[in-house]
């Protein structure tokens, strides 16, 4: 509605990502390069074992050199459930929904977000896909629409927009993970040898999901973790270091309960470097 807005942006070097062909795409790379995808195996334990891990996933048991903990809002409780320091992930709770329009907009039309991240919309074939851009805190959990939200957002759209929105088709809440600093998380812990975190991509984790899996990739190549992302704060993070596993070190007991924050900073940043 002309009277709604006082001024507008146009980002012309942007574009879009049709996120399931995405996916297809890094599942297909995966796969020809050797890897098993195994889906509905919940990882429930995880060791340290001589050079490596062994981690217990649904009925099955598994061992390796590098234990990758890319599992979003529940990282932290993985890096838990393997004796590993949490960093303090945030899940932030993010609604969509898709809906009807009276309206449809032009093929190439952009993506429209208010400035006060108080919605965001596009073009979902004949209809609209619609966000209330909310960003609330929540646990790490199977996340659903709240009552009423989607509703306020196709009142408050039809109220600014001349879409005309009918009928919502299907909506979905998911969890965008940060860190506290927001920055993505990728690296060895400097505390857990072989333990590589791949988490806090908040609302980008498709977008940057490429570049991240380059980086992953060459930092796990190149360091296979023992050693790696040390000599800051603890001095811990050779194979056979303390600071692992839950008996004291000889060092004083700094075990991951008795990490001190300079301590936990230290080993933000070496896992950020
Ligand atoms: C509404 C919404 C809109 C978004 N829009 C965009 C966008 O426009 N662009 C963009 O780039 N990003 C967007 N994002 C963010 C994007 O979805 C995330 O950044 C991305 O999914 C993070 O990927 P991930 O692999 O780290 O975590 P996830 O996708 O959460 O994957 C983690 C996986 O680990 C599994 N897991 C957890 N615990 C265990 C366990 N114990 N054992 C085994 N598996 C486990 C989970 O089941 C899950 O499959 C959006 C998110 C939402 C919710």
């Amino acid at each position: 509605m002309p009277e709604s807005f006082a001024a507008a942006g146009l980002d012309s070097g942007s574009f879009g990502c049709d996120a399931p062909v995405l996916l297809a795409d890094h599942r297909q790379l995966a796969e020809a390069a050797g890897a098993a995808i195994i889906t509905g195996a919940r990882v429930h334990s995880a060791q340290r074992l001589g050079s490596g891990w062994q981690v217990g996933a649904g009925q099955e048991g598994f061992e390796a050199a590098v234990m990758v903990n890319a599992a979003g809002a529940w990282a932290d409780e993985v890096a838990v459930i393997s004796g590993v320091e949490k960093l303090g992930l945030q899940p932030y709770r993010r609604t969509a929904a898709i809906a009807g329009v009276e309206h449809s907009l032009p093929e190439h039309s952009p993506m429209v977000a208010a400035a006060d991240k108080s919605f965001y919309f596009r073009r979902e074939g004949d209809g609209v896909l619609i966000s209330p851009s909310e960003a609330v805190p929540s646990g790490p959990e199977d996340a659903q629409p709240r009552p009423g939200d989607v509703e306020r957002l196709v009142a408050k759209l039809n109220q600014v927009t001349t879409l005309g929105i009918s009928g919502v088709r299907s909506a979905w809440t998911g969890l965008r993970t940060e860190a506290a600093d927001g920055i993505p998380v990728a690296g060895f812990d400097a505390e857990a040898p072989g333990f590589y975190w791949l988490a806090g991509q908040g609302g980008y984790g498709f977008q940057t999901s490429a570049a991240m899996a380059e980086l992953a990739a060459a930092q796990i190549l190149a360091g296979q973790g023992t050693g790696h992302g040390t000599g800051h704060g603890t001095g811990q993070g050779t194979a056979e270091g303390p600071g692992h596993g839950t008996e004291p070190s000889a060092g004083g007991g700094a075990g991951p309960e008795s990490r001190t924050a300079e301590a936990l900073a230290a080993t933000r940043w070496s896992i950020r470097r």
